[in-house]
This record gives C-alpha cells, structure tokens and sequence, in this order.
C-alpha cells in the first residue's frame, strides 16, 4: 500500500490555527488574507479574489489558487467554504490526544475548515516527497452556510479545470454524488382584521385559513426523494385584534425536479383554494388573499458513477487500498451550484462531527486519512 509522509502533527497545527481565525458568514476576509499569503507560499502560481463580494455583501470575495503541477495530467479542483456558522467567534480550538473540540461554548468550525487543513498538507507532502502531479486548482467560497451566496456568485472564468471535489461532509471514506433541489416558500396569508371583542363577524382571521391550508397539506417525508417543511411563523398585531396578516415560510426539497415542481405546486393550490373558499363566505369586496413566493434555493445534483470525478476518487482509493461509500445525501451545499454551471463536483466527507452545534468534533486520524485520499487523487494515474 503506498504511503505518504504526512506530517500529523503540523496538520494538528494548521487545522488549529484556521479553526481560531474567525470567518462567520460575511466577514470571511481575515481568512481569505491568511489563505492568500498561505497559498503564495506554497507555490500557488495565482492567487485571486472574485468580484462576487458585490453581490453577496460579504467583505471578501471567492479565492481561486492556481497551481501548475509538475507533469501533464486531467486539471482537477478543490473547494471549501471559509465561513462558518454561530456561534463562532473567538473559538479556541481544545485537543485531548487526537480529538480536537471548541472550548464548548463555540462551534469548532471544522465546518470547513477540517478541508482547508487537509488541502494545505496535501499540497505540503507533494512539494516535499516531489510527488509529480498535474494542474490543481483550489476554490475557496464565502457565505455558503447563509445560501450558498459565494458559490451562486463565483465568476466561472476563473476556473480552468472541468471537475473536482468538495471537502465538505461529516462522516469519513464517504462520497457523495447526490443532492436533493430545494424550492424556498414564502407565503402571505392576508385576513381582515376586526376587534375581536366588539365586531369579530366583521373580520377573517389570518391565523385560521393559515391553520386550515396547513394541516391540510403534506409536510415532512413526502416519498423517498422528497421532503417539505414550514419552519417559522409570524403575524398578528395585538391579542384582542383579529389577525389580518400571517406569513410563513417553508421548504420543499426533492431529488426529482418534477416532483419538487409538483409539491410546490400542491402547496401553492392548497393555500389557493383553502382562502377562495373561505372568500365564498363573504359578500363585498372584502376578501381574504394571500401571496405565494417561489425561489428556487438550488437546483438537484446527480453525478454518474462512470463520470471522471468518480472514476478517478474510486483509482486513488485503490491506491489506499480503502473503500468508500458512494451515496446521496438529503442537504443542498456549494456542490449544488458548482454542478449546475457544469463543474462536476462530488463531496468527500473529512471527518467532520456534529457540525452546527458546540459539540462538535474532529479526529485527527480522520484528516490524516483524508488528506491522504486527496494526495491519491492528485498522484493517481488520471
Ligand atoms: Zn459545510
């Protein structure tokens, strides 16, 4: 089995210290500016920020690394996100043997940046054992935990290479080559509001044709490709005035973009024909309406198990002699977007551990065994 001299503990060192630079979603630039310095070092021939941060609101832009390599090869690239979510400032990264964990009242933020860490010692242990390797690009999104924003704004004429990888998924020895497409909701519901005390004959209250079209709909598992949420509520003015506006908004995600099309129409029609009825109550012009908007959030992901970038994860892990599980997975990330603008992107778990909390948690065996995975893409025949 071939081996490579990764230095474990100086990627102990660097996922530490990128973990205790401070990115949340926004402000990633004190993280872009240790990257660039970082990357040059490393022999990046290009290091370059995007103009995405005047669309995102970000006060830094996507990073793109250009790396020649040394021999003639099939250019593949890298991505994380550099931000990360709350609460994640002032996170001080604590180790017990090969755990790393925050301080507890943080999230660790290995969420991405346990990617990051195996990136730069990849890159690292090929300079020092002379591995040969082909052209390497390494794209570095902001804002992808509040909408993919980095991503959905990423300037594609930087990017040379037609497929690569995102280190972004808990788990280990774990691909991912499907995602499910989200559709967001945003649905106003307007009743007509009254004194609930003196003329309430004269109202229609919000709150119950909201009740009334959510409880008849389907929410939750809907089949085995797709699921539906409303999670947040708002509305009403006072506890004695019949609520004339109720908002709620929601989600539908499914692997097949019909039937995300069709639940979203399905909750369209319920929300529809649960206010004209009501309106068939009443004389006049005074009718209860409401408004529905639609975003698509991203669109679905499906790579092939014969497509290059999995041909050629599956050959570095021989090399390894490891196995990996390929699967789908029900969450939307940077992959998404980089897959609809004809980046072939699969998602390599790094061992990262009950992210989004402040339990979270790493193993150190873990990002050396994905670092080495990545040393195998870059020095496998492809
Ligand atoms: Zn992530």
């Amino acid at each position: 089995m071939t081996s490579y001299s990764i230095n474990k503990e100086r990627l102990a060192d660097s996922f530490t210290q990128l973990c205790e630079i401070d990115s949340p979603s926004f402000e990633e630039k004190p993280m872009a500016d240790f990257m660039t310095e970082l990357l040059t070092e490393l022999g990046a021939e290009l290091v370059t920020e995007d103009t995405s941060a005047k669309h995102t609101g970000s006060n830094s832009g996507n990073l793109i690394a250009r790396f020649p390599g040394t021999v003639n090869k099939e250019p593949v690239f890298f991505a994380c996100h550099m931000d990360t979510v709350s609460p994640g400032r002032g996170i001080q990264v604590y180790r017990t043997g090969d755990i790393f964990t925050s301080r507890g009242n943080t999230i660790l933020g290995g969420d991405d940046k346990s990617g990051i860490a195996a990136i730069v010692e990849m890159i690292r242990v090929l300079h020092e054992d002379a591995l040969p390797y082909g052209p390497m690009e390494i794209i570095l999104t902001t804002c992808e935990e509040v909408g993919l924003l980095g991503a959905k704004n990423l300037d594609t004429g930087l990017v040379h290479s037609r497929y690569g990888y995102a280190l972004d998924s808990t788990g280990i020895n774990r691909v991912v080559l499907g995602a499910p497409a989200a559709n967001r909701l945003k649905i106003e519901v307007h009743g007509i509001s009254a004194h609930a005390g003196l003329n309430p004959e004269q109202g229609v209250s919000a709150f119950c044709l909201a009740a009334r079209a959510i409880a008849d709909l389907r929410l939750g598992r809907l089949d085995e490709q797709s699921t539906a949420n409303f999670g947040l509520i708002s509305g009403g003015v006072a506890r004695n005035i019949v609520p004339d506006l109720i908002t709620i908004e929601g989600e539908v995600r499914s692997h097949s973009p019909e039937k995300l099309r069709d639940y979203t129409r399905e909750i369209e029609s319920t929300f529809r024909n649960v206010v004209m009825g009501w309106s068939s109550q009443l004389g006049g012009n005074r009718q209860p309406s409401v408004e529905i908007t639609v975003e698509p959030e991203y669109p679905v992901m499906r790579i092939g198990d014969d497509d290059p970038v999995i041909t050629r994860v599956k050959r570095a892990a021989d090399i390894l002699e490891r196995e990996l599980v390929f699967e789908v997975s029900g969450g939307g990330s940077d992959a998404n977007i980089f897959n609809s603008y004809g980046l072939q992107t699969a998602i390599i778990a790094t061992g990262m551990d009950k992210v989004h909390t402040t339990d979270e948690s790493l193993d150190l065996r873990d990002l050396v065994s994905v670092t080495e995975l990545l040393l195998a893409i870059m020095a496998c025949d492809f």
